[in-house]
């Protein structure tokens, strides 16, 4: 009667120590390969995210002797300029991609004159 008891009992802590080691398993690959999966995930969509940014608004940095009047392409007569970058020009509202500043709208005529006053001075 007790060695039944006592073989039962084994088998069973046997038992439940193989489920219990088995779900760990299982938890450790799900947990890992999540984790892997979102790292992946997050470095893609980074990488995707920089690469719009830089085609969409680095080629609104223009240089200083840049034709104002040929970036106003609706030819409203006015561009958007950032205050803080005055080599940044768009003809649509925006944000630098600099300074992160709201471009700001000014005339063909006072953005030219903008790029004049701080154009860096050669010496
Ligand atoms: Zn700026």
């Amino acid at each position: 009667m007790v060695y039944i008891f006592i073989d039962n009992y084994s088998t069973i802590k046997k038992e439940t120590i193989m489920k219990y080691r088995l779900l760990m398993t299982i938890t450790l690959i799900t947990l890992i390969s999540f984790i892997v999966g979102c790292g992946s995930t997050e470095d893609h969509d980074t990488m995707h995210k920089d690469e719009r940014i830089e085609k969409s608004e680095s080629d609104i940095v223009r240089d200083y002797d840049v034709d104002v009047a040929s970036l106003d392409e609706n030819g409203d007569g006015n561009v958007f300029q950032c205050p803080m970058d005055w080599e940044v020009i768009s003809d649509e509202p925006g944000s630098c991609p600099l300074c992160n500043m709201a471009l700001k709208e000014y005339s063909v005529t006072n953005a030219k004159r903008n790029l004049e006053e701080h154009r860096p001075h050669n010496h």
